[in-house]
C-alpha cells in the first residue's frame, strides 16, 4: 500500500489528499445540516402538536347532561364541522379521556381510522411528548396533557404522522450521500489540475536539473517567482551551484597549478640529467649536476610534504589534537625558531607580549606553522638591519597576534590575492627564494581550523602587517571547520 502509494506522482497524491479532506468536510458539513434540519421539524411538529392540543382544550364542552362535546365557537364562520376533522387537518388522532380512564372524546383522520396508523391505548403515565413507531412502518409523534375542565381532571392526547417529514428527511439525506461521489470527482479534477498548476515550476526546475553536470557548473535553474516556494527552492539550488561551481574551478586552478608547479623541478632534472648524459664530464662537472638534481628532488620533496599538508588537514581527515596552552609560549617558540634565520638577514626580531598567559586550546603544531610561516615571509621581505616586531594583545575572548616588517610591502592590487594557493606576487624571485606561494595559503587553513581569522594590512615602501585573530579557548570540544577555498 506505502508502495503504491508512493509511487503516485505528488500531483496525484496531492489530489487524492484533497478529495479526502474535502469529502471528510463535506460529510461532516451535511451530516451537520441533516441533523439540523431534522432537529428544526421536529420543534415544529412539537409546536404544531402543542397549539393542537391548546385548540382542543378551548373546544372542549359539556353539556347539560354533563357529557364532553367538541364546540367550535372560536372557529371562522362556515368552516364549523362536526367532527372538527378540517379544523384540524394534520392531527393523526387526538382523543380526550376522563379521569376514571374512559374514553370521552376522540378524533381521526382517514388513516387512523382505516387502522393504518392505530390508535393507542392510554398510558396514564406517558406525559409530555414522544416519538413511536407502529407496527408497518407508521412514525407517530405524541403529545399526551392532563388538563382540568370544570373541577375534573382530563387526559388529552394529539398524535401526528412523522412520515411526510421522514420522506422529506430521506430525500434530503439521498440528495446529500448521491451528490457526495460527484462533488468528490469535481474536488479531485480540479485539485489535480491546481497540483499540475503549482508543481510546474517544479518539473522545469527537474528538466533544468539534468542539464547540469560537472563540465556545465554555470547553467542555472529556472526561477518562475522568486517569492513562491519553488522559486525560494530554485534560488537556493542555484545558491548551492554557484557555490559548487566556485569549488570546481578553485579545485581546478589547484591542481593546474601543482601540476605546474611538480613539472618545473623534473623538467630542470631531466635537462641536466640530458646535458650530463650527452658528453663525458669531469668529476667536478658530476658533481655540480647531480647537486642541482638533488636540489630539485629537495623543492620537489618539500611541495609534495606542502600539499599533502594542506590538503589533508583540508579535507578533514586528520583529527586535529588540541590542548590548552599559553600562545604567548608559541610566539616565543616560532620567534626563537627564525631567531637564526633572522640573525642571517640580519633583521631584529622582537616581542611585544601581555605579562599574563594567555590561554588557548588548540593544535600547537598547526599555529606555530602558521607563525613561522608569517616570520620567513617577513624575514624574507625585510631589508638588513630592519627589525620584525610580533605582538600580542588580548581581550573580549579574543586574543590578536600581529607581524609587522619594514619590508617593501605588498601592492594594493595582490593584496586580496596573497592568501590564494600558489599565488605569488613575484613569480621569478620567490622561486628563486624557494617560495612556492603556499605559506599564507598554509596559515590561513591553519588559523581558519581554529575559528579564527587572518588578514594582512600593506603600506608599499614601508611594510605589512600580517593580524591573526584568534578565539580565546577556541576549539576546545570540536575544530570548527571553515575551509574555504
Ligand atoms: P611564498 O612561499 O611565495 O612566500 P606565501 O603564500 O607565503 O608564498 O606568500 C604569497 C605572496 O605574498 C608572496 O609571493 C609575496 O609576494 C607576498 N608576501 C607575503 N608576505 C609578504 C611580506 N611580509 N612582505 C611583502 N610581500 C609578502
Amino acid at each position: 500500500m506505502t508502495t503504491s502509494w508512493r509511487r503516485l506522482t505528488l500531483r496525484a497524491r496531492l489530489a487524492i489528499m484533497v478529495a479526502l479532506v474535502f469529502g471528510l468536510m463535506l460529510m461532516v458539513y451535511a451530516l451537520a445540516v441533516y441533523l439540523l434540519i431534522r432537529d428544526r421539524f421536529i420543534a415544529e411538529l412539537d409546536h404544531r402538536l402543542d397549539q393542537e392540543l391548546e385548540i382542543a382544550e378551548r373546544s372542549i364542552g359539556r353539556n347539560t347532561e354533563g357529557k364532553l362535546y367538541w364546540q367550535y365557537a372560536h372557529q371562522p364562520e362556515g368552516t364549523a364541522h362536526h367532527d372538527g376533522g378540517k379544523y384540524r387537518r394534520n392531527v393523526a388522532w387526538l382523543d380526550v379521556w376522563l379521569a376514571d380512564g374512559q374514553l370521552a372524546l376522540r378524533h381521526q383522520d382517514a388513516a387512523s381510522v382505516s387502522g393504518d396508523a392505530p390508535v393507542l391505548p392510554l398510558n396514564v403515565a406517558q406525559m409530555g411528548l414522544h416519538s413511536l413507531e407502529l407496527p408497518g412502518e407508521v412514525h407517530l409523534r405524541l403529545l399526551q396533557r392532563q388538563i382540568p375542565l370544570a373541577g375534573e381532571r382530563l387526559v388529552l392526547r394529539a398524535a401526528l404522522r412523522e412520515d411526510d417529514f421522514s420522506q422529506g428527511l430521506t430525500a434530503v439525506f439521498w440528495g446529500m450521500v448521491g451528490g457526495l461521489p460527484f462533488a468528490l470527482l469535481m474536488v479531485a479534477v480540479g485539485g489535480y489540475w491546481l497540483a499540475g498548476s503549482g508543481l510546474r515550476p517544479i518539473s522545469r526546475m527537474a528538466d533544468g536539473a539534468q542539464d547540469i553536470h560537472a563540465g556545465r557548473l554555470d547553467a542555472r535553474l529556472p526561477v518562475d517567482n522568486p517569492h513562491d516556494e519553488p522559486g525560494r527552492l530554485a534560488l537556493a539550488f542555484n545558491d548551492l551551484l554557484a557555490r559548487l561551481e566556485a569549488a570546481f574551478r578553485e579545485m581546478r586552478r589547484f591542481t593546474a597549478d601543482a601540476s605546474h608547479e611538480l613539472r618545473t623541478p623534473l623538467t630542470v632534472i631531466r635537462s641536466v640529467g640530458e646535458v650530463g648524459l650527452r658528453q663525458p664530464h669531469s668529476a667536478e662537472e658530476y658533481r655540480d649536476i647531480i647537486g642541482t638534481m638533488l636540489e630539485e628532488v629537495d623543492r620537489l620533496t618539500l611541495l609534495t610534504a606542502l600539499l599533502l599538508e594542506l590538503t589533508r588537514t583540508e579535507s578533514g581527515q586528520v583529527t586535529l589534537e588540541h590542548k590548552p596552552f599559553d600562545l604567548c609560549d608559541l610566539l616565543r617558540d616560532a620567534a626563537s625558531f627564525m631567531g637564526v634565520l633572522a640573525e642571517e638577514a640580519q633583521v631584529n626580531i622582537t616581542l611585544d607580549l601581555p605579562t599574563h598567559p594567555v590561554q588557548v586550546d588548540g593544535n600547537w603544531v598547526l599555529l606555530r606553522q602558521a607563525l613561522v610561516n608569517l616570520l620567513d615571509n617577513a624575514l624574507k621581505h625585510s631589508p638588513s638591519g630592519a627589525t620584525v616586531a610580533v605582538a600580542c594583545r588580548a581581550g573580549d575572548g579574543q586574543a590578536e597576534i600581529t607581524v609587522s616588517d619594514q619590508g617593501k610591502g605588498i601592492p594594493p592590487e595582490q593584496l586580496p590575492h596573497i592568501f590564494r594557493r600558489f599565488y605569488r606576487a613575484d613569480t621569478a624571485r620567490t622561486r628563486e627564494a624557494g617560495g612556492f606561494g603556499l605559506g599564507l595559503a598554509i596559515a590561513r587553513q591553519a588559523v581558519e581550523a581554529h575559528g579564527g581569522g587572518i588578514g594582512a594590512e600593506s603600506v608599499p615602501g614601508k611594510g605589512s602587517v600580517f593580524r591573526i585573530v584568534l578565539p580565546v579557548e577556541v576549539a576546545s570540544r570540536s575544530y570548527p571547520r571553515r575551509f574555504h577555498s
